[in-house]
């Protein structure tokens, strides 16, 4: 007999991130990860951490952590951001399934496109928001007309995932002149690698909310740190979610380490620069081996080759130790998508096609 309290339990299906293997041996391109370490400011302020402070609690709302995220990317953004205009979280995963939290309560379905973030409808099953997906273009563009229809919310990451395609900011200003009356959430995970961020477009558009993270372009992925920028009545309304179920949700460490970050720009913009060449040198000699790419302004290429099936070459890279991310999903089951890694460690993986495809 099923136990009764079995019937409360919630019926979800989680999110399933690239695996993560067991050993050190394995070239590892299958979550985005950096192939390098972050900034030696954040190894020093490790170093520097008195432990001794572990005992309080941390910053209820990363001040500090705030106001260097503001300066940084006023400067970046030509604008003119203050702390109240920045929400930390616990990674942007924390972050986004908090704005959905706070911003999408309406009875009308939220929109985004059908091949993006897979976290996007694991969110709506957990917090119950109704969701449409858009169709993508067979180049896997989307179409800005496609999120005019009355909706509850549009979520766009931009660049998006997996498909490594940035759209404009005219798509962006598009989209939001006509959702006039709801949120506008643009998930700027990889906007780092070559985008156009939509930043300074929250001072204008009072709905748009821009999340950013720590876990890619600044190597600090397990140190879990998200940020949300948009206008302050926004973000007031994170904190107040945020200050419902988790006051605390960066601990001192991630703190510190992410101020750290921040303050060493020119190392950002030299690793930064390195993913950027191997990603160009790597899409041309993929080319060459017959693959077609989608334009990636990304730290990831999207690929697919006119003779051997995606599924093939996921098992042969995967079982000489190579790891690339391969869904078994419609519309892209054709497709790999393959984390920039360093020189050495492309150079490996396309040594291995070569000898599978010329084979
Ligand atoms: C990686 C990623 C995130 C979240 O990463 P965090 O590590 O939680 O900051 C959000 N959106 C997209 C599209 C991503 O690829």
């Amino acid at each position: 007999m099923e136990k009764a309290w079995k019937r409360n339990f919630i019926d979800i299906s989680p999110y399933t991130a690239g695996e993560q293997p067991e050993s050190e041996d394995i070239i590892k391109l299958n979550a985005n990860e950096s192939p390098y370490p972050p900034s030696p400011e954040v190894l020093k302020r490790i170093k520097s951490f008195d432990a001794g402070s572990l005992r309080l609690y941390p910053s209820m709302d990363a001040l500090n952590l705030r106001k260097a995220a503001a300066q940084r990317l006023s400067q970046l953004n030509n604008v003119s951001l203050s702390e109240r205009n920045i929400f930390i979280g616990n990674g942007s995963d924390d972050v986004l399934a908090t704005a959905f939290r706070a911003f999408f309560n309406s009875d009308k379905p939220i929109l985004f496109p059908s091949v993006t973030y897979s976290f996007y409808p694991v969110w709506c099953q957990l917090l119950k928001i109704p969701y449409k997906t858009t169709p993508m273009n067979e180049d896997f563009s989307i179409n800005a007309a496609d999120f005019y229809p009355e909706n509850g919310g549009v979520v766009i990451a931009n660049p998006n995932a997996p498909t490594a395609i940035c759209q404009g900011l005219e798509f962006i200003t598009d989209v939001l002149e006509h959702n006039s009356d709801c949120i506008v959430i643009v998930d700027e995970a990889y906007v780092d690698f070559g985008g156009c961020s939509a930043v300074s477009l929250t001072k204008s558009y009072k709905n748009l909310l821009v999340t950013q993270t720590f876990s890619k372009s600044r190597a600090m992925a397990g140190m879990r740190i998200g940020m949300a920028i948009g206008d302050s009545e926004l973000t007031a309304i994170l904190d107040a979610v945020k200050d419902s179920y988790n006051s605390y949700p960066l601990d001192s460490v991630a703190i510190e380490t992410g101020i750290a970050s921040i303050n060493d720009d020119a190392y950002f913009k030299q690793t930064l620069e390195r993913v950027i060449s191997t990603r160009e040198r790597t899409a041309k000699r993929l080319r060459e081996l017959g693959f077609s790419l989608t334009e990636s302004k990304t730290n990831f290429l999207f690929v697919q080759h006119e003779s051997k099936s995606a599924k093939e070459i996921f098992e042969y890279l995967r079982s000489n130790g190579v790891y690339v991310r391969y869904w078994d999903k419609p519309i892209i089951s054709n497709r790999l998508r393959i984390t920039i890694g360093t020189d050495e460690q492309m150079d490996i993986m396309l040594n291995l096609l070569e000898k599978l495809l010329k084979a």
